[in-house]
């Protein structure tokens, strides 16, 4: 096991590492910016090291700064968290040079997953259903009229370098394809210095659906079910829940038992989320994400699996202490993600928070590094702790919601609280009927009453 881990992130992630650090009995050294002096993570950790100026480009992806902290420090092993460094691949190869373990999977399979194009190819190879599409980039818009044509419009143009949702465009028919290719191409070579694009059928009404995988490296793999992220806005998760409330335990272990197949096959090491568009029935591949994700502890909740154990056990060579059989799913469990943001406009909302109270009792979890007292910096992204709820069915999961939603304060910045007491209230949330688009139809909705 490692004597001591370098946590390379900051905020409820950095916390969250920490934590699973203390438990095994791990020293911790948290790394920081100046504008995270006062963090949560950097008090709590055994030590901790200064790696630059609040731009994240200069200290949290600043990967001399955190080798360097690394080497005071005599850290054997880094978590790299989500976000940042953690889908760098040439951070892995680096970190390997340097003989220090990096918690997550080798760097050839960081590199195949973040090509879409690439990790699309793989997907397919594997046994794992695709949107169907052209087989790889096209260059040669005939080429791309030909495709589309065959595959049926409406279709979307993606960016294989893409991230964050940038670079897509849809064309409904012919006449948008030339135009839609153009734009796409010139957002994605902007963006991502790649212009290199692909097509696939756009689906009208998915349901956003991803299965938690993980490797030992050695050819074992598992699933730990899925989780049904639809809930979005601007392709960013809100709102996430397991089980699926479109899943039945048969669709759920036929893409479970594809998906840990395909990592068994791959020889996949560590944590992993197969995302999936999911709709009539189908699932069809969009990516995958060689990471732990920002919602996984629904999955710790309906599993009673710490992710985080798992992933360091992995790192050290000690394998899952788990196999397939030993899974079971309980109750269900949903994550509400809290924003220092306003719940109308989202605009960002850094600053003092003067008072914090937060929720307890049964089934209640909170992931966060506030504090009252504590001010959130303007420097990152806005996310303040998540909210993760759990009860024996997903009715008694809302009501508890709510019960918890009434008892959360955070005072001195606005957040996006409101939104989660509007939507638990929701009838169509409440039936669990949504698809990827209903968010944004329903902020919509409130705009144009407003
Ligand atoms: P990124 O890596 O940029 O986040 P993804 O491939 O994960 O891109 O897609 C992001 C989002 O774009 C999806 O969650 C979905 O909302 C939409 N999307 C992607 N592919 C399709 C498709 N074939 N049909 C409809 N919507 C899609």
């Amino acid at each position: 096991m490692f004597n001591k881990v370098l946590i390379a992130n900051r905020g409820e992630i950095a916390l969250r590492v920490l934590r699973a650090c203390k438990e095994l009995g791990i020293a911790t050294v948290a790394v920081h910016s100046t504008a995270d002096n006062a963090a949560m993570h950097v008090r709590l950790a055994d030590e901790s090291v200064c790696i630059g100026p609040p731009p994240a480009r200069d200290s949290y992806l600043n990967i001399p700064q955190i080798l360097a902290a690394c080497e005071i420090s005599g850290a054997d092993a880094v978590h790299p968290g989500y976000g940042f460094l953690s889908e760098n691949a040439r951070f892995a190869d680096i970190l390997d040079a340097h003989n220090i373990t990096f918690i997550g999977p080798t760097a050839d399979h960081i590199r195949v997953m973040g090509d879409k194009i690439e990790a699309k190819r793989t997907a397919k190879r594997l046994g794992i259903p695709v949107v169907p599409g052209s087989a790889g980039a096209v260059t040669d818009d005939g080429e791309a009229a030909r495709i589309a044509a065959e595959i049926g419009f409406p279709v979307i143009i993606k960016a294989s370098a893409g991230g964050g949702g940038r670079g897509m465009k849809v064309a409904k028919s012919a006449a948008d394809l030339p135009v839609a290719l153009a734009t796409a191409r010139s957002e994605a070579g902007a963006a991502f210095g790649d212009d290199a694009v692909y097509i696939e059928k756009y689906l009208a009404k998915p349901r956003h659906i991803e299965v938690q995988v993980f490797g030992d490296g050695m050819g074992n793999a598992i699933h730990l079910g899925e989780r049904d992220c639809s809930l979005q806005r601007r392709h960013q998760k809100v709102w996430e829940e397991a089980r699926s409330p479109a899943l039945d335990d048969a669709q759920r272990l036929r893409i479970g038992e594809i998906c840990a197949n395909a990592m068994s096959e791959l020889r996949y090491r560590g944590a992993g989320t197969i995302e999936f568009l999911y709709e009539d029935g189908e699932f069809y591949f969009i990516e995958m994400n060689t990471r732990l994700q920002v919602e996984h502890p629904v999955t710790e909740a309906i599993t009673g699996l710490d992710l985080v154990h798992e992933q360091i056990r992995v790192a050290a060579g000690l394998g899952l202490s788990v196999k397939q059989s030993d899974i079971n799913f309980l109750g269900h469990a949903i994550e509400c993600r809290i924003n220092a943001e306003d719940p109308r406009t989202f605009a960002p909302s850094p600053g003092q928070i003067t008072y914090y109270h937060a929720p307890g009792g049964l089934g209640i979890r909170v992931d966060s590094g506030v504090y009252q007292g504590y001010s959130i910096p303007p420097f990152y992204d806005s996310l303040i702790g998540k909210l993760i709820v759990h009860g024996r069915t997903r009715n008694e999961c809302l009501m508890r919601l709510r019960r918890a939603l009434d008892e959360i304060v955070v005072d001195g910045v606005k957040t996006t609280l409101p939104l989660f007491q509007d939507l638990v209230d929701n009838p169509d949330i409440q039936a669990g009927q949504y698809d990827i688009h209903w968010l944004e139809q329903y902020l919509a909705g409130l705009a144009k009453a407003a």
